[in-house]
């Protein structure tokens, strides 16, 4: 044998092999078990040039008339069977033949998942509840699959002030609410130190479902759900907002600057103006950032002329 067909030989075993197919060796040529035609399968025709002499019987039937290779399993044929093959008859290719799927990629790609349309929403005289109702369906991005609430956002419409954080935990899927585990409760106590109450104000995040195991969000979630803050916020008409968290700012800003770099200045967000601050959560873990928090909050407070409680 030669060293080409030895390799060759040496690579179709281990395919087989990995593929769970026993392998026999006759005469030197690999045979799969299930060698020769199946059931139904057209037989290769001998062929007159490799075969040994007075070993092929060759018919001298014309083609179009022969009948139809043996049935596998030796039943009459019925009436339900197939005409009898025809050998001279093109057989077609993916236009004749059904194959369970389609080679059209226009029909082959995955369906679009299902994000309600903004485009064409009229924000004259809408309201926030019209807004919620119009994308509480939304399965827009993969975070619509595995959430059990949709998280909205809540608190008044108009507000001075509109928080932002980057997504629901799992207090907040539970119960379809922003900000209500124990970060929540920081918040709370952090607006009241303002001199406000939580329904004074707006609080959403930037994606309404929870990311699995408070992961933060990936890009395509985030692009997907923004549509419906800019509604938020256009209906919100927030003299200020704050976000909350690193993820949070550099998307408001479009930005990949660090939250450090972020927070103790002003920004924009469109004409508003936005002041990025750390998220409760991260107070939590970290409760030296408080008094940097604070200090970000004085400056929201002096912008709005609030008092504060303290
Ligand atoms: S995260 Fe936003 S875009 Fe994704 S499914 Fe939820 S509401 Fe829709």
């Amino acid at each position: 044998m030669s060293d080409d067909y030895t390799t060759l030989l040496g690579a179709l075993k281990t395919w087989l092999s990995h593929h769970g197919r026993g392998v026999t060796l006759v005469h030197g040529f690999d045979l799969f078990p299930f060698e020769g035609p199946l059931p139904g399968e057209v037989p290769t025709e001998p062929s007159l040039e490799t075969a040994a002499p007075g070993s092929v019987e060759v018919s001298q039937e014309p083609a179009a008339t022969r009948k139809p290779p043996p049935r596998g399993d030796d039943e009459p044929p019925t009436d339900n069977d197939p005409p009898p093959y025809n050998y001279d008859e093109p057989q077609g290719f993916e236009d004749e033949v059904d194959f369970g799927f389609t080679t059209d990629p226009a029909q082959s790609r995955e369906p679009e998942p299902a994000r309600p349309d903004l485009a064409h929403l009229d924000m004259t005289n809408i309201t926030m509840e019209d807004l919620r109702s119009f994308w509480k369906e939304c399965l827009g991005c993969k975070l619509g699959s595995t959430r059990k609430n949709m998280v909205f956002g809540e608190g008044a419409v108009p507000a001075r002030i509109f928080f932002i954080g980057e997504g629901p935990g799992a207090q907040e899927d539970e119960q379809g609410r922003p900000f209500v585990g124990k970060a929540g409760q920081l918040l709370d106590r952090m607006i009241e130190a303002m001199g406000l109450t939580r329904d004074q104000i707006y609080i959403g995040n930037i994606v309404k479902c929870r990311p699995p195991g408070n992961r933060d969000p990936e890009t395509d979630e985030m692009l997907s759900c923004m549509p419906v803050l800019e509604r938020q916020i256009e209906l919100v008409r927030p003299e200020v907002i704050v976000s909350l968290g690193r993820i949070s700012a550099q998307v408001l800003l479009s930005t990949t600057r660090s939250l450090s770099k972020l927070r103790g200045s002003w920004h924009t967000y469109g004409t508003i103006p936005l002041l990025a601050t750390y998220h409760p959560a991260y107070l939590l873990r970290n409760p030296a950032a408080k008094k940097a928090a604070w200090e970000d909050l004085q400056m929201v407070m002096k912008q709005l002329n609030l008092a504060g409680n303290t």
